[in-house]
């Protein structure tokens, strides 16, 4: 069982700017990918909204950057996922599906996965820049001057609604209630903005598709239309649109982690405001495994660093830094 100062979990953002951090205070942190290397990123297109690319980067190729950084600086990176983390003494005893490690700290960056409709079609055109997204601030942008829907009732959802009106022509939002759970001063404003429209006890059974080729020349499936049916009579109806945009909540990857920190009812691990410390000494979390208000790129990447800060000094204070 091999020693380590400190170990991250998870490729984010948040895991590899921890990385970054601890690697150039010298903790030559060991950093395990998952099963979702390099994080949410890796399955959007176009980054437009993280500092330094002034023409855009792509989300995979933006994570390898990451990636190619933290290994200059000494920091080891093993594609294994973690299957239990023993935090109740320390050493912290760390299992992955390949073996056993143990560390004097360990930095949570297990990110949170968006939830998806389930009808496959939808995550799958998300990765190929089909026009479906979870995440408006991303990619709204794309949908300048295009009709969209958006499918959920909850904060996250009108918000999201609310936000692409500044760019799409009209936003359907679709709702599989006739009641929305998103909090009354956001439903409000909603239901006065003249771009929304609703489209009550509807849920999305089909995402339908146009092959269509880019200035560039490429082919690619674009999505077209929603097949909708109703929640009460059961009747189907189609919904033309150029962009879906699924906001039924995230899913924080916090399931190793249950019984050992605490967590909202939402699942997120809680930690001191201001900080990445949770209650555990030398456990740190960072990202969107504790964060379901901006869940950015760029803020993962800070509170990334703020754990590898934290983590040092925490060391330090220990003696176990050098
Ligand atoms: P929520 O869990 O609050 O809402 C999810 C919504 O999606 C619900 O309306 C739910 O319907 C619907 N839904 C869930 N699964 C499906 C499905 N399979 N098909 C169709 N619809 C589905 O998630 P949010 O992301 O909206 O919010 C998460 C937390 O973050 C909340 O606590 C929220 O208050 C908070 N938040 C706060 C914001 C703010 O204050 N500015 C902004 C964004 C989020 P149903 O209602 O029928 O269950």
């Amino acid at each position: 069982m091999s020693h380590h100062k400190v170990i991250i979990i998870g490729t984010g953002p948040a895991g590899y700017t921890a990385a970054l951090y601890a690697s150039r205070a010298n903790l030559a942190p060991l950093v395990f990918e998952g099963a979702q290397p390099g994080g949410q990123l890796t399955i959007t297109t176009e980054v437009e909204n993280y500092p330094g690319f002034r023409a855009g980067i792509l989300g995979p190729a933006l994570m390898d950057e990451m990636r190619e950084q933290v290994l200059r600086f000494g920091t080891t990176i093993k594609s294994e996922t973690v299957t239990k983390a023993e935090l109740g003494a320390r050493p912290f005893k760390v299992t992955t599906d390949r073996g056993e490690y143990t560390a004097d700290a360990v930095i949570i960056a297990t990110g949170a996965s968006a939830k998806w409709l389930g009808i496959g079609k939808d995550q799958q055109l998300s990765m190929s820049g089909g026009g479906v997204s979870a995440c408006a601030t991303c990619d709204g942008f794309f949908f300048r001057g295009k009709e969209i829907a958006v499918v959920g009732g909850g904060d996250t959802a009108i918000e999201e609604a609310t936000y692409l009106t500044k760019f799409a022509t009209k936003v359907n939002l679709i709702h599989r209630r006739d009641k929305l759970r998103a909090s009354k001063a956001m439903q409000e404003r909603a239901l006065k903005n003249e771009k929304i429209v609703f489209h009550w006890n509807k849920g999305v059974e089909d995402v339908l598709t146009a092959t269509v080729e880019t200035p560039m020349g490429e082919k690619v499936e674009k999505i077209r239309a929603l097949v909708l049916k109703d929640t009460v009579d059961g009747s189907a109806s189609e919904l033309k649109v150029d962009g879906l945009f699924v906001a039924i909540g995230h899913q924080p990857n916090t399931s190793l982690f249950a019984g050992q920190l605490p967590m909202d009812e939402s699942g997120y691990l809680q930690v001191e405001a201001g900080s990445s410390r949770t209650p555990i000494e030398g456990v740190f979390a960072c990202g969107d495994v504790q964060d379901h208000v901006y869940r950015q790129a760029v803020t993962a990447a800070g509170s990334g660093c703020m754990a590898a800060i934290d983590a040092e000094r925490w060391l330090a204070a220990q003696g176990l830094a050098d």
